[in-house]
């Protein structure tokens, strides 16, 4: 049996992919971000939600 996280980004559910603090990031969101610049709005998006990972594991 295949154990599936649920990633914070696309909120798909899959194998492959790295955890960021307690959070899941999918090996296809994890590439979109190392390949998207700082600038781009995508970036703020995903630090965004990043963020609300992060407050809600602190409540
Ligand atoms: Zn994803």
């Amino acid at each position: 049996m295949e154990e599936l996280h649920s990633c914070i980004i696309c909120n798909e559910r899959r194998k492959e992919g790295i955890f960021i603090l307690y959070s899941f990031i999918c090996s296809t969101c994890e590439s979109a971000i190392v390949h998207t610049s700082v600038e781009d709005q995508a970036y703020a998006e995903y630090i965004r939600k990043m963020r609300q990972i992060t407050l809600q594991m602190d409540a």
